[in-house]
């Protein structure tokens, strides 16, 4: 999340585990002007300015001058900063974990961005001893003296999971994270007695890493412009219009790098390809191509898997499943096929609505692809959250959706 093009923020999360807001402000961003927007932000770009405005959407978020290094501070070294792009805050923030809930698992976490944030998150709710983040989902509380609840973190990769240790390290998530290095989510019985207490999941799999900033072959969005009300996905920025070149031009050197994040995980044989792509002289075909309909099949049914499994565990009221990618095959999709599954109906898991939703992203404008939801499905359109890049809102191309599920513990299990 680190790299990012020179005309983006640098998206910036305060780490309640090590600091606050207020400290960040008289220390690391101290002699920085707060400003009002985003595109005073990103203006600032080649000004020799050094600004930040504080998000308006996701608290302890903070996007700063394009340029400006932040790698160097002692808050970045020391874990109480974190460069993390703003969509990428939207899952552990809309999954709003809470005490109550009981222990939360992140099933897909290396490098440990969403893992950390939830063990943040979770820690800020300990401390003030409530919720109070506009959050209407009706879960009741569980009764009684519960004992702390614990971030579970799985990660399939041996290797990255010892990036994700390194993090949760560094971002003092270490007390509140169990990592379960080289182990598959998939291959978890959810009946088992350690995972009784889990009341959230966060899925963030892998997947074609298309909406990342700088991939050289994302597709171009065309815009509507202001009041069509038709097409994209429901953007309705009134700067539409001059804003449907491709990013892709401007950012080809950063598609190349290696992107920890994302699109990994996935086959050795789609390695193979890679690299042998990366050999190929002059590929007439973008050198990492994220709209192979092949691939996109295999990465959606894996994706969809993998939230069926979610659906199983007994006391989980909330789910989180997002995406980097901007194909609805990927994200609409994969949460209409889980909605029609058996897996939801048999324990009655819904689509969060946009109404119930934690405040910031109830009052996030850019909804999920109406077209992809079909007439029929509307309201599962309204209650996905998309990003777009290149739409002057500073973020990469990002899905992100909730289930949830009502009743008592027990109701709907077999
Ligand atoms: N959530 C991470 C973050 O914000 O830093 C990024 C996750 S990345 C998109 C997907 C990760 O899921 C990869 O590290 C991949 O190795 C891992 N993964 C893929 N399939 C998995 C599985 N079945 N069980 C556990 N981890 C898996």
């Amino acid at each position: 999340d680190a790299e990012l093009g020179p005309a983006h923020p640098r998206w910036i999360r305060i780490n309640a585990l090590k600091t606050t807001l207020d400290d960040q402000l008289d220390t690391t961003f101290r002699g920085f002007v707060v400003v009002p927007s985003i595109d005073e932000v990103v203006a600032s770009a080649g000004q020799g300015r050094r600004v930040i405005c504080l998000d308006g959407h996701v608290p302890n978020l903070i996007a700063a001058s394009p340029g400006v290094d932040f790698t160097k501070t002692e808050a970045y070294k020391s874990g109480a900063i974190i460069l993390q792009d703003k969509a990428s805050c939207f899952p552990a923030y809309l999954l709003d974990p809470r005490p109550e809930d009981g222990d939360v698992i992140d099933a897909c976490s290396a490098p440990g961005n969403k893992t950390t944030h939830l063990a943040a998150i979770l820690h800020e709710r300990r401390a003030s001893g409530a919720g109070g983040s506009g959050g209407a989902v009706a879960w009741a509380p569980r009764q009684g003296a519960q004992p702390a609840p614990r971030v579970l973190a799985f990660e399939k990769d041996a290797q990255r999971a010892e990036v994700l240790k390194k993090m949760v390290h560094k971002a003092g998530a270490g007390d509140v994270t169990t990592v379960h290095g080289g182990a598959d989510f998939l291959q978890t019985n959810p009946d088992a007695p350690e995972f009784r207490r889990v009341g959230a999941l966060l899925l963030d799999p892998s997947c074609s890493g298309s909406g990342i900033v700088g991939r050289d072959d994302a597709p171009v969005f065309h815009l509507p412009s202001a009041g069509s009300g038709k097409g994209g996905n429901g953007n309705n920025n009134g700067t539409a219009k001059k804003k449907t070149t491709t990013m892709a031009a401007t950012t080809t050197n950063l598609g190349k790098r290696k992107r920890p994040g994302h699109g990994s995980g996935i086959t050795s044989q789609e390695q193979q390809q890679q690299k042998q792509q990366q050999k190929a002289p002059a590929p007439s075909a973008p050198p990492d191509s994220t709209s192979d309909p092949a691939r996109l099949a295999s990465l959606s049914a894996f994706q969809l898997t993998l939230v069926q499994h979610a659906f199983r565990f007994p006391a989980a009221r909330k789910i989180t499943y997002s995406t980097c990618s901007v194909h609805a095959e990927e994200n609409e999709k994969v949460v209409l096929a889980a909605l029609a599954s058996e897996a939801a109906r048999a324990r009655g898991w819904r689509v969060q609505r946009r109404d119930e939703q934690v405040r910031g992203m109830r009052e996030w404008p850019v909804r999920g692809d109406r077209e992809a939801c079909g007439e029929g499905h509307l309201e599962v359109a309204e209650a996905c959250i998309r990003a777009q890049r290149g739409d002057g809102r500073g973020t990469m191309g990002f899905f992100v959706a909730c289930f949830v599920r009502d009743g008592k513990e027990d109701e709907g299990d077999e």
